[in-house]
C-alpha cells in the first residue's frame, strides 16, 4: 500500500494535536516529478513509468467520487485491472454546481473527457469575489496553458456521469453497496477484506472516499481529521447565461 501525506505543517497557527508521519525522500520527490510533469504536461508518460517501476498490476480504488472515477479511468486506461468499491447503493449524486479550474481540466483532458465536461457545462476566464458591500476583494484567472480553459462550471451529476463512464469503458469494475473491512500489508500486495465477504490481493489500494476518509484514519489514526476552518459560503442556483463569454 502506498500512503503519500506531505501535509506535517501547523494549520491556523495551531500545531497538530499529535505528529503525523513525516514524508519520506522518496514520497516528496514523487510529489515534485508529478507536480513538474503536470505543469509540463508530461504527465502521461511520467504516469506510466511510475506504474511500470512499481509493477502495479491491480489496484482497489476505495470509493466512486470525483477522485475515485477519475483514477479509475486513469489506472484502467493504462492497462491496470481496477476495482472500485462503493458504500453507496448506487451512482446517484446530489445536484450540486461545481466550478473545475484549469489544473482539474488538465486532469479531464488528461483521461480523455475533456470535450465531454466542456459540452455539458459553461466556461469563464476568472473567479472574482466581492464583499457584502460590492466591494471587489479578489479576482482569480486560472492559466495553465492553452489546451484548457480557465474554468468550466458543470453540475455535479453531468461530471459523475462522464467520468463513470470514462471508468466503465476503460474497464473499471465498479461495486456498490460494499467498503472494505480490514486491510493486511504484505511485502508487495495488500489483502483487503471487503464488507461483501470477498478476500483478495491488490498491488495497490487507493483512498479517494472523501472528506472523513476512513482509509486515512485507518493509516494515520486521527492525525489528519478535517478542522473546520470558520469559513462558509452560500450557494444559490441561478439560470446559466445561454453564451460561454470564453
Ligand atoms: C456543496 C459542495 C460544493 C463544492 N463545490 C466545488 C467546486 O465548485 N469545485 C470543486 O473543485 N470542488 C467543489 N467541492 C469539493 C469537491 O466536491 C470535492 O473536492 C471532491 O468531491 C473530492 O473528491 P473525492 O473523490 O475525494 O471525494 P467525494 O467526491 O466526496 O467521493 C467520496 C466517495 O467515497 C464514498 N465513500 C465514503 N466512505 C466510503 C467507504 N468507507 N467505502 C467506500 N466508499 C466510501 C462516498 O460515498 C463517495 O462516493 C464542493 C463540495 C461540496 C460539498
Amino acid at each position: 500500500m502506498v500512503a503519500v501525506d506531505t501535509r506535517n505543517r501547523p494549520v491556523d497557527g495551531r500545531l497538530w494535536a499529535s505528529t503525523p508521519p513525516m514524508p519520506t525522500i522518496e514520497s516528496i520527490n514523487f510529489c515534485i516529478s508529478r507536480l513538474a510533469a503536470y505543469l509540463t504536461g508530461h504527465a502521461e508518460e511520467v504516469d506510466a513509468k511510475v506504474m511500470d517501476q512499481m509493477n502495479v498490476q491491480r489496484v482497489l480504488v476505495v470509493g466512486a467520487g470525483i477522485g475515485g472515477l477519475t483514477a479509475a479511468a486513469a489506472l484502467a486506461q493504462r492497462g491496470v485491472e481496477v476495482e472500485v468499491v462503493e458504500v453507496r447503493d448506487d451512482a446517484t449524486v446530489y445536484g450540486v454546481g461545481l466550478i473545475q479550474p484549469a489544473n482539474a481540466l488538465r486532469a479531464l483532458r488528461s483521461i480523455g473527457v475533456l470535450d465531454q465536461a466542456l459540452a455539458a457545462g459553461f466556461r469563464f476566464s476568472a473567479n472574482v469575489f466581492h464583499d457584502w458591500s460590492g466591494e471587489l476583494i479578489a479576482e482569480c484567472p486560472s492559466a495553465f496553458g492553452p489546451e484548457v480553459p480557465s474554468y468550466n462550471a458543470l453540475g455535479r451529476p453531468d461530471l459523475h456521469r462522464i467520468l463513470l463512464s470514462a471508468a466503465e469503458q476503460a474497464g473499471a469494475k465498479i461495486t456498490y453497496g460494499v467498503t472494505w473491512e480490514a486491510l493486511e500489508e504484505g511485502r508487495s500486495s495488500v489483502t483487503v477484506s471487503l464488507s461483501n465477504g470477498v478476500r483478495a490481493d491488490y498491488d495497490l489500494v487507493v483512498g479517494f472516499d472523501g472528506l472523513r476518509s476512513a482509509l486515512r484514519r485507518r493509516l494515520f489514526s486521527t492525525a489528519h481529521e478535517p478542522i473546520f476552518s470558520g469559513c462558509a459560503v452560500w450557494r444559490v442556483t441561478m439560470p446559466r447565461p445561454q453564451r460561454s463569454p470564453t
